[in-house]
């Protein structure tokens, strides 16, 4: 039995952004899949960075909490297949960081401590 299987190499370059049209710069530390500006992403990656979910549907940020050790962290659902996600916020990054005060006007969820 013979698959192709075309090599998933981690892409990381600038897309527009399905939302609000602003252009989603690389990020220098991470792969990044959603905008800056309005922080919606697309659903298109099953683990991060590997572009292998089929859905492509429009990942819509509904809640952001903070981890202990990556800092905030953006809640999202996918509006497609309502795949629920979490992804890290970039509060710091070389090219352009994510936009703080749009992260907030999201509530806020808080994780069960273990
Ligand atoms: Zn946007
Ligand atoms: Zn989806």
């Amino acid at each position: 039995m013979s698959i192709s299987n075309p090599v998933f190499t981690k892409i990381n370059e600038s897309f527009p952004c399905q939302n609000c049209g602003a252009l989603v710069p690389q990020a220098q530390s991470t792969c990044r899949d959603h905008c800056p500006n309005c922080l919606f992403s697309i659903h298109v990656d099953i683990n991060p960075g590997d572009r292998a979910a089929e859905c492509k549907g429009k990942l819509r940020p509904i809640a952001w909490s903070q981890h202990k050790k990556k800092g905030y962290m953006i809640h999202y659902q996918c509006e497609s297949c309502g795949l629920e996600k979490v992804n890290k916020f970039l509060e710091h990054d070389s090219y352009q960081a994510d936009n703080l005060s749009e992260l907030l006007k999201l509530s806020s969820v808080t994780k069960v401590k273990s």
